[in-house]
């Protein structure tokens, strides 16, 4: 049998791809990129040879691919998955095959590598013992002000994706659900020479972002809730299903 590996890339900076990385993308039989066009860009950055057949492997068709894939597997190929930028499946695609891989019984294992979000939460200087990964905020204002209420009393340190489009309008409905005071971080270009951390509180962030339009690429971090926020914020879901007016 061969393997599928899951291999982390550069999420900016090429220095960050491991040797590892490098070995698999010479020596791997298929190697199945979100954007084939990319892995070359990073082939060639990396002055590697891609051995292998390359594959597109993006949202669209990877579910109709895992099978194929696999099948190349159960025969003996290692296939390397890889995305555009950091660890595959981490809203990128991969799962598919990973699930597929389980259900078939086939081996999968990983090449570690950059990712945005623990990136992003050691650099916060917020607690990082217990942090939720939400990837990105929904896109409308109704469903995210609604995803955000959910959020209310969560005491984990909270990551979220989110795109310079909607930056302005999240930092809004950020204040708007969790008040100006929680400590949180924007942390823009990691890993690239004009890497970027905000820190300050929630308001202050969302001053900063009027003032100053941040671009590239950005994570959010975001405090969780002490225990009075959260208390106070399960009490009013309380409230709201029993109707019975306790709670503040
Ligand atoms: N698989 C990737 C990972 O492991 O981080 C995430 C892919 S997701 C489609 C892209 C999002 O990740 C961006 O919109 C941004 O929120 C975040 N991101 C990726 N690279 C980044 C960087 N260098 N700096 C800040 N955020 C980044």
């Amino acid at each position: 049998k061969g393997t599928v590996v899951l291999a982390a890339t550069p999420i900016g900076n090429t220095a960050d791809a491991s040797a590892r990385l490098v070995t698999l993308l010479e020596q791997a039989d298929i190697v199945a990129a979100e954007d084939t066009r990319r892995l070359y860009a990073l082939a060639n950055r990396l002055g590697v040879h891609v051995g292998g057949r390359v594959v597109a492997n993006h949202d669209h068709n990877e579910r109709g691919k895992a099978d194929m894939l696999l099948d190349e597997v159960a025969a003996g190929a290692t296939v390397v998955v890889v995305s555009d930028a950091g660890m595959p499946t981490i809203n990128d695609p991969g799962l598919a095959i990973v699930r597929r891989a389980i259900e078939r019984n086939l081996p999968v294992t990983c090449a570690p590598g950059p990712s945005a979000v623990l990136d992003a939460l050691a650099l916060s200087g917020l607690p990082t013992d217990r942090f939720c990964y939400e990837g990105f905020l929904p896109r409308k204002h109704a469903e995210r002000m609604q995803h955000l209420r959910a959020l209310r009393a969560e005491r984990r340190t909270i990551v979220f994706y989110e795109t310079l489009h909607r930056i302005a309008d999240s930092m809004d409905d950020l204040l708007a659900v969790f008040g100006p005071d929680r400590p949180m971080a924007l942390c823009r270009e990691l890993t690239k020479s004009y890497e970027q951390i905000r820190r300050g509180s929630i308001a202050q962030i969302r001053q900063s972002v009027i003032d100053e339009p941040p671009h590239g690429e950005m994570v959010l971090v975001i405090g969780g809730a002490s225990e009075q926020e959260a208390a106070r914020a399960l009490g009013i879901a309380v409230d709201r299903q029993t109707g019975d007016g306790a709670g503040d």
